[in-house]
């Protein structure tokens, strides 16, 4: 197996010390890639190259910045099957998602930002003929971005466009457990002649690569997307810098039904919410709170229709849920739902023979969970599971869901299901949350902030958002 290999000043390098992890195929638990087990010598390397480009680059004018930025769209939308199939195999999500969803996404968040940067403006002020103040928006350096391994180049692309856009370089860390896609994307970069040293991409573990990349002088800003036990790590690496820190975090969603909702219309809706991705998305639902006149029948109907989901093979289109990602990842997806029942849940559908086929019985496959009855006060209403795994409970008022969606350190999104739009404003007022969706899930305007509250996260990013979070403002009072 030849591995994989960092690029760095726009050159595909091995490891400076030679090793390498195993990276195992979901969908088979065999090693399918080798991936350098990068250390602090290739990261000191990669901001070396960085900072060399960054002059001539933040220099450029915004629209030849922009122009590179088509052109990687241009090459990611010929080369999209390919990327979508390493998607697909790193990540264990079906094919047809991977090429519906997360390929082009990432190719619009190149063309997004290729086309904002063009469309940026600053402020200026008068103060009544005595002086005049103008504010300039200037990149900072060398930005450092770590991604994880559920939406690997969505999220790798949604931070390295901006940051490029407004003129910073950057080094990019891609989780260690889903690298091929950023690996990739450093041959897209050759391709069309992204000035070297502009993007650069090292693979490794968090403890080691992550942690020296954001431990670095060298580098005034982090955008970090992942766990937030891994976020408050971060946090506390960077303050003593004085970094500026962008933290896009875990979540516990509440999905919540009010009893006006068509059942037949929104079933399909929540299901897609709770396992789309096999429901390793940071915005699944997973969560459900319904209205109690009618509970039963949501959760009937819920019931059915999650049982119809087909798993395995993920090259199938009528594959749902592929193998979840990792063995690691897998047992504790099965811990929590094995404490779920030791508190007394049971599981409406779950435990249903599973049909896969041979050449892959060792992947990481299960069926998706629906537990119900767990107590109000249980612990797994409030710590993020991240597999295909919900609860369902009941409330009485409106209100009564706001308390039990807000009943956890996560703030990042809910959605509310229901045909009386003037209480669904009031719950979407109400409920902590950086995005609340109603009748609708998942919807991205890229024009807005997204972010997490409470432990969610920390910042914005989206649009002028994100521009403003890669730039440093600077205002210039001028006397006249
Ligand atoms: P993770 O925190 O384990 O890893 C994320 C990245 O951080 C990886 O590249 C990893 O190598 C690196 N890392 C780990 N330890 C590090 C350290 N000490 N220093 C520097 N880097 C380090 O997260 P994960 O398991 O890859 O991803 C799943 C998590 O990501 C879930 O909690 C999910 O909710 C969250 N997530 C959040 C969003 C969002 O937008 N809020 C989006 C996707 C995923």
């Amino acid at each position: 197996m030849k591995g994989l290999n960092n690029f760095i000043g726009g050159e595909f390098l091995g490891p400076s010390n030679n090793g390498y992890i195993n990276k195992v195929d979901p969908s088979t638990g065999e090693v399918c890639e080798r991936v350098p087990d990068s250390d602090a010598l290739d990261i000191v390397k990669a901001i070396g190259a960085a900072s060399k480009a960054f002059p001539g680059w933040s220099k450029r004018p915004a629209r030849d910045r922009s122009v590179y930025l088509n052109k990687i769209a241009d090459a990611l939308e010929a080369r999209l099957e390919e990327f979508a199939e390493a998607e697909s195999r790193d990540t264990g999500k079906p094919l047809w998602l991977a090429r519906k969803m997360d390929i082009p996404r990432a190719i619009l968040n190149f063309r997004f930002f290729a086309e904002r940067i063009n469309h940026k403006e600053e402020m200026a002020t008068d103060m009544d003929g005595e002086a005049l103040n103008y504010v300039l928006r200037q990149p900072m350096g060398v930005a450092g971005l770590i991604s994880p391994w559920n939406l690997p180049l969505y999220l790798l692309s949604w931070k390295i466009a901006p940051a490029i856009a407004v003129g910073n370089t950057v080094v990019c860390k891609p989780s260690e457990i889903t690298p091929t896609t950023a690996s990739l994307l450093g041959e897209v970069m050759q391709s069309v002649d992204l000035p070297a040293g502009v993007v650069n991409i090292v693979h490794g573990r968090g403890e080691t690569a992550g942690a020296a990349l954001v431990a670095h002088p060298g580098v005034p800003l982090i955008s970090f997307t992942g766990g937030t036990a891994t976020g408050e790590k971060i946090q506390t690496m960077a303050a003593p810098f004085f970094k500026k820190v962008s933290l896009e975090l875990g979540g516990k969603n509440a999905t919540v039904i009010l009893k006006d909702v068509d059942l037949d219309k929104v079933v399909p809706e929540i299901v897609r919410s709770s396992f789309l991705n096999q429901g390793e998305i940071c915005l699944c639902g997973s969560k459900i709170l319904v209205q109690e006149d009618i509970y039963e029948a949501f959760l009937d109907k819920f019931t059915a229709a999650v049982k119809e989901l087909k798993v395995g093979d993920r090259h199938l289109e009528s594959t749902y849920l592929g193998p979840l990602v990792s063995k690691e990842h897998f047992e504790k997806v099965q811990a929590a739902v094995a404490q779920a029942q030791k508190e007394g849940a049971k599981l409406t559908t779950g435990q249903e023979a599973l049909d896969i086929p041979a050449n892959l019985k060792g992947g990481y496959y299960m069926r998706p969970v629906v537990l119900k009855d767990l107590s109000n006060c249980s612990d797994l209403h409030q710590t993020e599971i991240f597999g295909p795994v919900v609860t369902v409970q009941s409330f009485k008022y409106p209100l009564d869901a706001v308390k039990w969606a807000n009943n956890s350190p996560y703030g990042l999104s809910a959605t509310v299901w229901t045909k009386d739009l003037s209480k669904a404003h009031k719950l979407a007022r109400e409920i902590q949350a950086g995005t609340v969706w109603v009748n609708t899930w998942l919807k991205r305007d890229l024009r807005l902030p997204f972010g997490g509250a409470k432990a969610s996260g920390l910042g914005r990013e989206g649009g002028d958002h994100s521009l403003d979070f890669f730039t440093e403002t600077k205002t210039v009072c001028v006397q006249l």
